[in-house]
């Protein structure tokens, strides 16, 4: 099959690699319909996660049709269409059963958090979803069933991008009434902005440098929009136009 691999620093390629095989009885096979490139995924080839070797498969956010199933998975049958969650968790150890599955204590042997499909041997070693099948472990656990009536674009960020910046926003403590900053118009900037304005937030100024994602930005209703190349001291500025300060700012850059 064909998969996306890591060649080194800026260097990556498309490559005929093995197949997956099923490896453990509760193990997935899927045929990949649809993934997505990360913001995440620039920080593998910019090279700043260690243990990267060559011919590592990238891509964290992935969907398909389930193809090979294992003889104690239960959650999922051949044929099934099913999105990929980017962590790989048991689903039963302390952090998993308190819902912390990028914890997960089992699926990572080489560090603290738990696996991440396609990101490094520090984050478990697990081949990535940019290709045409990915080996999907512990699936009776991560894989959740799409009804049939949803595209994959509809779902595809639920593998990724809509919990995260919901997380963002719930940990931020967003609530009605407050003054939110956004940095960062992004797909995480810019569905997070979608999570404030669902909170009631009264007041969300999105700031960034790229026009067109400003432009996005502020085709939401009441969203105000700075670019940070227009003020010397963005941080004073926006202090000012706030009256003091944001009630929560929420990073959606990173790194
Ligand atoms: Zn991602
Ligand atoms: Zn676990």
């Amino acid at each position: 099959m064909k998969a996306i691999v890591y060649n080194g620093k800026k260097n990556v390629d498309v490559e005929n690699v093995e197949d997956p095989k099923i490896e453990k009885s509760d193990d997935i096979i899927i045929k990949v319909t649809s993934t997505a490139i990360c913001g995440s995924d620039l920080h593998l080839i910019h090279g700043m996660i260690p243990n990267m070797p060559k011919g590592f498969r990238l891509g964290h956010e992935t969907m398909g049709i389930v193809e090979e199933v294992g003889k104690d998975v239960v959650k999922v049958k051949k044929n099934d269409r099913v999105i990929i969650p980017f962590p790989v968790a048991c689903g039963h150890c302390c952090y998993c059963e308190h819902g912390q599955f990028s914890q997960c204590d089992n699926s990572n042997p080489n560090g603290e958090a738990g696996g991440i499909f396609g990101y490094s041997n520090t984050f478990g070693g697990y081949a990535g979803g940019q290709a045409e099948y990915l080996r999907v472990p512990y699936a009776n656990v991560g894989p959740t069933i799409v009804p049939e009536e949803l595209q994959d674009e509809q779902v595809l960020f639920l593998t990724d991008v809509l919990p995260t910046s919901y997380w963002g926003v719930d940990i931020g403590g967003v609530k009605r009434g407050d003054t939110v900053v956004v940095l960062g118009c992004g797909p995480i900037g810019l569905t997070a902005i979608k999570w404030c304005i669902l909170r009631g937030a009264n007041r969300i100024i999105a700031v960034d440098n790229v026009g067109y994602r400003l432009k996005h930005a502020a085709s939401y209703k009441g969203v105000e929009t700075v670019n940070f190349e227009d003020y010397d001291n963005t941080g004073e500025y926006l202090k000012e136009i706030t009256n003091g300060g944001a009630d929560v700012v929420l990073d959606c850059v990173g790194m």
